[in-house]
């Protein structure tokens, strides 16, 4: 599963195929979605904004489309009008002079206006994006301690989207390192010192692995071993995919659990229980 900075590197790469140039034409196979064709053929992508697993298409005539992978649903970049060979089935393409952006099997796909946009139900329900620029340490520190969250464990806190978009299961493991947070502990049962350290981790880690290619470790850390021949499983994070190796800070052997069906790894040391 695709976690906030994956998502967002792909509407990245959709962005700098199709946007800021105006669309020779836009395809959908719906049928109710079809009159809106012509309405944004001809005009301009001007970016492309994601909520989670969902991804907003705004143009500039106030039109946006909102679509949602759910579990099938693939982005294709091809060459204009170079379809692939697939059993899939189109549903919605923005087809620009050079580029086609191509999205194949997702049901979920809707037209709305810009204004609509934060009051559509899954948007709505979302918490604080950890990749949005404008979201601020302070406001994690506050909203890590309302009373929704505050007496949840951090492993099912941190995959419920309504607490921090974008966290999916490395992020949990690689956030809660760093903040020296045992999995299995509550807001409610740690100090203000480590909520701020939480506060800091839930926006660091995100934004390192959307700048720098995935990567949670520390960079030093990940390019000394790179340089050694080390392969990226094993440099990229502190705790995730590591356990029974030694962890990088105090070398006690890393330990996975699960809950929910989900892994989660952590350093018993560097992240007490007590
Ligand atoms: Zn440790």
């Amino acid at each position: 599963m695709p976690e906030g900075p994956e998502i967002r590197k792909a509407a990245d790469k959709l962005e700098k195929a199709i946007a800021h140039q105006p669309t020779a034409e836009v395809f959908f196979a719906f049928k109710h979605l079809q009159p809106y064709a012509a309405k944004l053929t001809g005009r301009t992508v001007t970016h492309l904004a994601t909520y989670g697993k969902a991804l907003v298409t705004h143009f500039d005539n106030d039109f946006c489309v909102y679509s949602h992978n759910q579990l099938y649903g693939k982005w294709m970049v091809r060459q204009a009008y170079n379809f692939p060979n697939t059993n899939r089935q189109l549903r919605f393409a923005i087809h620009t002079d050079r580029k086609s952006a191509l999205l194949y099997s997702a049901s979920d796909i809707e037209v709305l206006t810009a204004d609509a946009v934060p009051h559509h139900p899954f948007i709505q329900k979302l918490g604080p994006d950890i990749l949005d620029p404008q979201v601020t340490r302070e406001q994690i520190f506050e909203w890590v301690q309302e009373k929704a969250f505050y007496r949840r464990r951090f492993t099912t806190l941190l995959l419920d989207q309504g607490f921090l978009c974008g966290v999916g299961n490395y992020l949990r493991s690689e956030i809660l390192f760093v903040s020296g947070i045992h999995p299995t502990r509550r807001p409610t049962d740690c100090d203000r010192e480590r909520l701020a350290r939480f506060a800091d981790a839930a926006l660091a880690i995100p934004q390192q692995s959307y700048h720098h290619n995935g990567i949670t470790n520390d960079l030093d850390i990940a390019q000394d071993l790179k340089q050694r021949g080390w392969p990226r499983r094993q440099y990229r994070h502190w705790v995730f995919g590591r356990d029974g190796q030694g962890c990088y800070a105090c070398g006690t052997p890393i330990v996975k659990e699960r809950s929910g069906g989900r892994r989660y790894y952590y350093c018993p040391t560097c992240q007490p229980a007590d």
